[in-house]
């Protein structure tokens, strides 16, 4: 009997088995190879595209702008970026004529997409339509096409790439892609983690001055102080502390030399070079007359800018290393935050005319030049007597400050810079530090 049984077994049962588990390796082999899910770009509507028309990326903010002729019946539509499973919403601001939409991330260069916060992934910049049907809503996917050719620069915006902020000794990097899936253009969106290069740094800090050009100069106690000297040990400090925060600092100087502006490590280009997300000028303030009443800090920004950041500065600056707000109204747009704009008889001396500077841009060469087409730089190498800004037509660029600490002859500021110049420094990097943490 027993044997009998093993022989029924072995008859029936193990081809019964065997032919189940052969079966489903074939079925498994078939979806493998001949039932590929399809590349979700398949699944898109590629009968309309929205037209990029502007790409940039300032500091830690990227923005885009575009138009979208609007599809029949669509109740809403976002931007997103997506993976073709999960969706991250972008910022959107929109204004509609003629059934044409014209959308934007941000209206303010250094607000918009925060780079340092997107997920890893691989991603499409893409528009989302939702629709209602019949009490169904369903929602269309729409591609994106490069439309960024710019008359001024005579250049389209193509590819680029950023790497986040040194964070626990890591970094991201993210690349933008303009490509084509199956005659669909795309904007792909790659975000890995991976290690600065050596060449790429967080912030750079400009010591204004040096060598030859002691910039203003100060006295106390028959002692001179030069603002060379005064702007080289705040900036050597605060390299420091970034430094303990885990950043990687380039200085246009470390020591009493002088800086070209517009040479490869330039005050005017450095920060562009190395890729640094900030670029803070550290000056000492002086005035030309007998105002003694003037005292304080002054923070110099850039045009069409949120001023978060420049605040955050002010209340560390004032709280921690006890500064006074400068009660200047020239050129101030807000209390302690100034922007300057060439006059019209700056314009008209200039150099070269017709000069291709406007009042609606910013004086100082170390917060335009260094902001590319964001901030409009206006060195395309017209000038005899230095070079073109090599980043002037760039629309990846730094987001620059330049800081005015204080009167260098006003005693009571000098002493405060003189003892003070450790807190001024921390209260930089505390100010930092808050502006990334919220
Ligand atoms: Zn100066």
């Amino acid at each position: 009997m027993e044997r009998k049984k093993r022989e029924k077994f072995l008859k029936i049962f193990v081809p019964i088995i065997l032919t189940i588990i052969i079966a489903n390796i074939v079925f498994i082999g078939y979806k493998l190879l001949f039932n590929k899910k399809k590349h979700f770009l398949e699944t898109i509507d590629t009968s309309v595209y929205a037209k990029i028309t502007y790409e940039a990326i300032y500091g830690i903010h990227l923005n885009f702008k575009g138009t979208f002729e609007i599809p029949e019946n669509v109740t809403d539509i976002k931007l997103i970026l997506t993976d073709g499973k999960t969706d991250i919403s972008l910022p959107y601001e929109e204004e509609i004529s003629d059934n044409v939409l014209n959308f934007s991330t941000s209206k303010l260069n250094n607000t918009g997409i925060n780079l340092e916060k997107l997920p890893l992934g691989t991603y499409y910049l893409m528009l989302k339509g939702i629709y209602h049907d019949n009490q169904k809503s369903y929602v269309k996917y729409y591609s994106v096409e490069n439309k960024t050719y710019s008359d001024k620069y005579q250049k389209s915006f193509n590819d680029m790439e950023y790497y986040t902020l040194t964070k626990d000794g890591k970094n991201n990097k993210i690349s933008f892609n303009w490509n084509t899936y199956e005659n669909c253009p795309t904007l792909k969106v790659n975000i890995e983690e991976q290690k600065l290069p050596d060449d790429v740094y967080d912030i750079t800090i400009d010591p204004g001055h040096g060598g030859s050009d002691v910039g203003a100069i100060g006295k106390l106690n028959n002692k001179e102080y030069t603002e060379a000297d005064l702007n080289l040990k705040v900036s050597l400090k605060l390299k420091e502390y970034l430094e303990e925060q885990g950043y990687k600092v380039a200085m246009t100087r470390n020591d009493d030399s002088y800086v070209e502006i517009y040479s490869k490590n330039g005050s005017a280009t450095l920060a562009n070079e190395t890729k640094s997300k900030f670029n803070f000028a550290i000056h000492h303030n002086s005035f030309e007359y007998e105002v003694d009443y003037l005292k304080g800090l002054e923070v110099y920004v850039a045009d069409n800018i949120d001023f978060n950041f420049a605040n955050i500065l002010i209340n560390h600056i004032t709280s921690e290393a006890f500064a006074t707000i400068s009660p200047k109204e020239t050129y101030c747009t807000e209390k302690g935050i100034y922007q300057r704009y060439f006059s019209q008889e700056e314009i008209d001396d200039d150099e070269i005319q017709p000069s291709n500077k406007t009042t609606q841009m910013i004086y100082y060469y170390n917060i335009r030049e260094l902001g590319g087409i964001i901030t409009n730089s206006t060195n395309d190498g017209r000038y005899e007597d230095y070079p073109k800004n090599p980043y002037y037509d760039a629309n990846v660029t730094t987001e620059p400050y330049l800081l005015e600490l204080g009167y260098i002859n006003n005693e009571e500021d000098l002493k405060s810079l003189i003892n003070n110049s450790d807190n001024y420094a921390k209260a930089i990097k505390n100010a930092l530090v808050e502006y990334l943490n919220q």
